[in-house]
């Protein structure tokens, strides 16, 4: 391309999504970008299609892969919602188009017989028929096998054992193909089975699915099932073409844009930390000029936003007013300041939360998009390397953080009241007006001691013999401390 061409390129066009699949996105994927791709123009600008992440397989990262058992599924979404991986999806087709699409697809009887273990009968999707005076549905769960990296969450998670997991071999794999291919091929779900009043629900529509996987994060990752969570419920009610994304450095930014894979199917910008909430409030403000009041702004950021350096930075956003909301994926787990913020920003919403909590966690982000002004949601993240956790245990463990008041769930929200009793809500976490919890199947208090045991992190904090050592009897103490101070607060105490 001639240099005057390429420049006139550069200034008035924007990327093309097709020419960088054919370019870019099928070099890296057959594995030979070194040898064959020139230097790309658009990569002067920094710019990469949406959701290119969607067209790369990972497939061989998992060693072991889920298996559906059809016959024990309620149709939850439990796991639907909750893979990291964007990995497990599910489709309600009416009863009397089942055997009709099998029919059509299956090229054998086997496949007959296999594409029908594949559907479940659920009370829940039979009562919403009847409900609205239609053909009961039935639930079909497909794994996809270019996205799943084994990590076996949804195995983990699922209370009525529909999945387990299985070697992943060659005719196993071929299976999975195979029904993921008839998956696809099924028609979208009707909205008439989806309950508009059960987020959960909300990922049986494609249109929620708005962070595609195909990602290098860690098998189990736990910062990426709530920013795919987020972006469902946020999508579902505003549009994807509503929604906008600033992605802080770290390890979001790393994984979520390891060139050329972008998971993202809304519009994203990867900022530096120093620029993060000046590039928030500019494009904020360029939106309002524009008269694009509703469209929802998500920046995701860490908790080192909420360290004494990095509040003072955000300290120019929450005070703004600025309809600019704040994803905050909690790292640490412990030693959390939200009850602080919500005392120095008390006309900020702020919720602190769990995705192991799902029905709490939309509630959250539910309010906090309905809320006009600054938003702040911190969330509880596990990140298996850093926390010293199983693959599976991401889920697992932010539960235990909150029964152990290592990370009490709360919402604090400036628009139901003028007191902080009124606005500060404690709903949702367990045994609310004492101390500790106590597991009603073993009787034992779940405290901030018990949660550490369960992460390698702590180790180094407990003798041979497994008594805790005096670091963290105060960092227990200072758990308790926080957690009286919210029932303080909010008066369930
Ligand atoms: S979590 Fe279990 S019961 Fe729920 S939808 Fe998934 S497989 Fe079915
Ligand atoms: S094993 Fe992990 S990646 Fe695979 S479907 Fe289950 S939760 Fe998703």
């Amino acid at each position: 391309m001639l240099e005057e061409e390429l420049k006139i390129k550069l200034t008035h066009e924007i990327i093309d999504p097709n020419e960088f699949d054919e370019i870019v996105i099928d070099a890296y994927n057959n594995g030979n970008a070194d040898e064959c791709l020139a230097a790309y123009h658009f990569f002067a600008r920094s710019e990469v299609p949406a959701g290119t992440a969607g067209k790369r397989s990972v497939c061989s990262i998992a060693a072991r892969i889920p298996l559906f058992n059809s016959a024990n599924c309620t149709g939850c979404m439990d796991c639907v919602n909750l893979c990291p991986d964007n990995a497990i999806k599910a489709k309600v087709v009416p009863g009397s188009d089942v055997e009709d699409n099998i029919d059509i697809y299956a090229k054998d009887n086997e496949e007959v017989k296999l594409f029908n273990l594949q559907f479940a009968v659920t009370e829940k999707f039979s009562k919403i028929a009847k409900k609205r005076k239609a053909e009961a549905g039935k639930f079909i769960l497909a794994i996809d096998p270019d996205k799943c990296k084994g990590c076996g969450l949804c195995v983990k998670i699922c209370k009525e054992s529909a999945l387990s997991t299985v070697e992943k071999d060659e005719a196993r794999l071929d299976e999975l193909y195979n029904i993921f291919n008839f998956f696809r091929k099924l028609p979208d779900t009707d909205a008439l089975y989806i309950d508009e009043n059960e987020p959960k629900d909300l990922m049986l529509n494609p249109a929620s699915l708005l962070y595609t996987g195909g990602t290098c994060s860690c098998k189990g990752c736990g910062e990426a099932s709530p920013i795919r969570m987020m972006l469902a419920v946020t999508g579902a009610k505003y549009g994807k073409e509503n929604i906008g994304i600033i992605n802080e450095t770290g390890c979001i930014f790393e994984y979520s844009l390891e060139y050329p894979y972008n998971p993202y199917l809304v519009p994203v910008l990867n900022s530096s930390h120093s620029g993060i909430w000046s590039n928030a409030m500019g494009i904020r403000a360029r939106w309002n000029q524009q008269e694009l009041n509703d469209k929802k702004l998500w920046v995701i950021s860490r908790n080192s936003r909420f360290t004494e350096k990095g509040i003072n930075a955000l300290s120019n956003l929450l005070k703004s007013g600025l309809d600019i909301k704040i994803l905050i994926l909690d790292k640490l787990g412990y030693d959390n300041r939200g009850a602080e913020i919500c005392s120095l920003y008390t006309e900020v919403f702020f919720a602190q939360t769990v995705t192991s909590n799902i029905d709490h966690f939309y509630r959250a982000i539910i309010a906090a998009n309905e809320f006009k002004g600054p938003a702040v949601i911190n969330i509880y993240a596990a990140c298996q390397p850093e926390h010293g956790i199983a693959d599976d245990k991401s889920q697992e463990q932010a539960q235990l953080a909150v029964e152990s008041r290592a990370f009490p769930m709360f919402i604090y929200d400036p628009r139901k009241g003028k007191t902080i009793k009124e606005r500060l809500s404690l709903k949702g976490n367990p045994a609310i007006k004492d101390d500790w919890y106590r597991n009603p199947n073993t009787d034992e208090i779940t405290d901030f001691i018990y949660y550490a045991r369960n992460e390698g992190r702590f180790s180094n904090m407990f003798e041979k013999d497994g008594s805790p050592k005096p670091a963290i009897l105060k960092l227990s103490e200072d758990r308790i401390k926080n957690w009286n101070m919210l029932q303080k607060l909010a008066s369930t105490r």
